[in-house]
């Protein structure tokens, strides 16, 4: 079976057929560039890429777009605070965006389109709607949308015209023929980011933005079209409006919502003091660790960020690490050499689970069934049937893993990582670790046993336990440590 997707539209979990058997073509609403980025819109980011990359690596070609809204009140406003036009004030927004996404390792859209630089294809735009009578001037001069002609309005939010919820009462005073109309252009003078149009000098209405991007680069039609539930009404439902208006056609064909994210299950605002940028949380947590709580929950749930996940996270990227490199030694061991066939009940299992409505726990699971299936392969005495199961798990999870973007480091740079950033917090040094577990070897081989324990329960009061081989002693943090170092 193919790729099953939950469709806002239909209401019903889809078949997903794309348009042009080949191709496929997918549209994600983007930031709105005012302020830095938080972790919601790291976890929509990190959600469509990786929804673009399981689909090419199932052998489509996808060209994906997310925009950048630079045009918008919330910009106006704090560009006036900081005595700065609008325009630049969001090209430094986009460009730390732009940061922000390659520390969490989301690559870069094929398409990310800025709303100032589509500016005469939207007069255009709506001209033509005015030209097919959707679209009007009202009596303050602002070009606003006849909601009530377009008969299918409501379809995606399922609502009837009859109660929707009416426009704010200023813009009724504004104008409008009808309160449920919505603005395709307002006439306004702002320094910087107006632009002179037919109606007069101003700027677009959020929603036509999109509309016009997407119909721009995708075309008229195209197969999915992402966002948070939060922009179904009534942002996306007024995509719809607009674009059918003008198209006569379907607009997107799938309409996929994600949940909204929540810290400590309570909303993040910056009221509340649990607002998270996605700075803050790469510095504290590393980028695998919030793409891994991600994965916990299914993209249409809400996300939950807490002390407990990061810690349970933390600890389950630290036992993939370990695997990692267990399995890197037993190769090299036993002189093993790379298969090039994927282990084919996993590649099954972990499709099934992407192809069910990009299932990433069901994913997840899959992962870790593989790690585990290879932990006992090592377990066993070698021959060669088990090495070359092993072998063929390898070769999946190194064309799997890359997908989420997980586990795929030099294991010895993430433990590097994780124990530099936990000594720093324990104000304690790697030197200072070593000649204690040095001291502890010359100990046992002196069979001073006491001493010996005493050292291992010292380092271990510090979050640090000992591994003892017959090679070697190395060492690695506690779960407590772990939990330390997650503390929101
Ligand atoms: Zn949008």
């Amino acid at each position: 079976m193919g790729l099953r997707l939950t469709n806002t539209l239909s209401g019903c979990k889809d078949e997903f057929v794309p348009s042009d058997p080949q191709h496929i073509k997918m549209y994600a609403c983007g930031v709105t560039v005012y302020d830095k980025c938080h972790l919601g819109h790291a976890m929509q980011a990190i959600l469509y890429d990786i929804f673009a990359r399981y689909l090419r690596f199932k052998g489509y070609r996808v060209t994906y777009v997310r925009n950048f809204t630079d045009v918008d009140d919330k910009i106006i406003l704090r560009a006036s605070q900081l005595g700065i036009s609008p325009l630049e004030l969001s090209d430094q927004m986009i460009e730390a965006s732009r940061k922000d996404m390659l520390s969490l390792k989301v690559r870069p859209a094929d398409f990310e389109p800025r709303v100032s630089e589509y500016i005469p294809q939207i007069i255009s735009y709506i001209q033509d709607l005015q030209a097919k009578g959707f679209a009007y001037a009202g009596q303050d001069g602002s070009v606003y949308f006849r909601v009530r002609l377009k008969e299918d309005y409501g379809k995606l939010s399922r609502q009837n015209i009859s109660e929707l919820r009416c426009g704010v009462r200023k813009d009724v005073e504004e104008g409008k023929e009808d309160p449920v109309d919505f603005a395709l252009w307002k006439v306004e003078e702002t320094p910087g980011a107006t632009w002179d149009s037919p109606w007069g000098r101003g700027r677009p209405g959020w929603h036509i933005e999109c509309s016009v991007m997407a119909s721009e680069i995708l075309g008229d039609s195209f197969d999915i079209h992402g966002g948070g539930r939060d922009l179904v009404f009534p942002h996306h439902e007024n995509e719809i409006a607009q674009s059918e208006a003008k198209s006569g056609g379907t607009y997107a064909r799938y309409w996929v919502h994600n949940g909204l994210l929540t810290v400590n299950r309570q909303k993040m605002s910056k009221s509340l003091h649990n607002f998270i940028s996605i700075e803050d949380a790469v510095r504290d947590y590393g980028y695998e660790l919030i793409r891994f709580n991600i994965y916990q929950y299914h993209y249409q749930s809400n996300i939950d960020f807490s002390a407990q996940g990061f810690f349970l996270g933390l600890s389950r990227l630290y036992s993939i690490y370990r695997t990692r490199q267990r399995v890197i030694d037993y190769i090299t061991r036993n002189n093993l050499s790379r298969s090039e066939t994927r282990h084919p009940e996993y590649l099954q299992a972990f499709c099934e689970a992407m192809d069910d409505d990009f299932n990433l726990p069901k994913a997840m699971v899959v992962i870790q069934s593989v790690l585990q299936s290879q932990n006992e392969i090592m377990d066993k005495k070698i021959n060669q049937q088990n090495a070359e199961e092993l072998l063929s798990m390898e070769c999946l999870l190194q064309d799997v893993l890359p997908i989420l973007e997980i586990g795929i480091r030099p294991p010895q740079e993430f433990f590097h990582e994780i124990h530099s950033r936990y000594l720093t917090l324990k104000s304690l040094t790697n030197d200072w670790v070593l000649e204690k577990v040095a001291q502890r070897v010359k100990c046992r081989t002196e069979k001073n046993f006491a001493m010996a324990d005493e050292i291992r329960d010292e380092l271990l009061a510090q979050g640090i336990s000992l591994l003892d081989s017959r090679e070697k002693t190395s060492w690695e943090l506690s779960e407590r440590a772990l939990e330390e170092l997650v503390a929101l």
